[in-house]
């Protein structure tokens, strides 16, 4: 199944997306929250409204959780390699798996321009992920049964304001700016994705690749992220986790690159889909 919030006909709506078309659930289920708090069995059963065509409707940021986006840093052996070659340092691999988090105001959905403040930053950079939706409530999470709290895979794009990120110490402030935590287009259920370590994952700029690689490349699985972060630490349904990019991200790149208006980003992961943002 895959799970889309939109907007159309002037409402927000949750449904199904199905092959060039949508289908809403109920109105009173216009939010992923909503639709996890009800029981399974209820869910199965829910009448599905009106097919709208999809290129007539708005697509949103499909979850919107409460609480910031977790991250992990330095996933993927060739990112950790290419930031040790470009800070002349040597490849330092973490034991545990480094997490940050993103502020929630940070999320835009597919095909929403960034506005992104030439002000603020001069480095802002392109992180493409697969990203996790937490299903249900839970704490010290086992590896083996880790996948079973898992209600969905998307593709978010980890806008970063390197400088910011750099002149903070701390990357908090320059992983929140608005608008720098596109997520979508859409959530798909795992018994679409199938095993999540064997997708596929790329990032377009303007058509070139920049990223290309495969989730079999992480160096902390999507198990051992979810053990490690639940472990004495509670994830909630609609909880998001960002599992890390492969090399190939712009301040690495010799020379360097960096994101300038106009720039058309779209990550794109294997059996999920592609997630386009334009650079205002
Ligand atoms: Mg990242």
């Amino acid at each position: 199944m895959r799970i889309a919030r939109y907007r159309y006909d002037s409402g927000e709506h949750l449904g199904i997306v199905e092959i060039g078309a949508i289908r809403p659930f109920p109105d009173s289920i216009a939010s992923l929250e909503r639709y996890l708090e009800l029981a399974a069995h209820e869910r199965s059963a829910l009448p599905l409204g009106d097919a709208a065509p999809l290129e007539e409707v708005t697509l949103l940021a499909p979850v919107r959780p409460r609480k910031n986006v977790f991250c992990v840093g330095r996933n993927y052996l060739g990112h950790a390699e290419e930031i040790a070659r470009a800070r002349g340092t040597s490849v330092n691999l973490p034991a545990v798996p480094t997490f940050f988090t993103k502020a929630p105001t940070a999320i835009t959905g597919p095909n929403a321009p960034l506005h992104l403040s030439a002000e603020l930053s001069k480095q802002y950079d392109w992180e493409a992920e697969l990203a996790v939706v937490i299903g249900s409530r839970c704490r010290d999470v086992a590896e083996a049964d880790a996948l079973s709290v898992v209600f969905g895979y998307t593709c978010l794009n980890d806008v970063t304001a390197r400088d910011l990120q750099k002149a903070h110490q701390q990357w908090f402030k320059g992983k929140s700016l608005d608008e720098t935590c596109p997520i979508g287009p859409w959530i798909v259920t795992p018994d679409e994705v199938g095993d999540p370590q064997s997708l596929d994952i790329a990032m377009r700029v303007n058509g070139d690749i920049k990223q290309s690689s495969n989730t079999s490349q992480m160096i902390f699985n999507v198990r051992r992220i979810i053990a490690s972060l639940s472990s004495g630490l509670t994830l909630e349904p609609c909880d998001v986790i960002a599992t890390g990019t492969p090399d190939g991200v712009g301040f690495a790149r010799n020379p360097p690159e960096f994101l300038r208006p106009g720039d058309i980003m779209e990550v794109d992961v294997a059996r999920i889909g592609i997630l386009r943002n334009t650079v205002a």
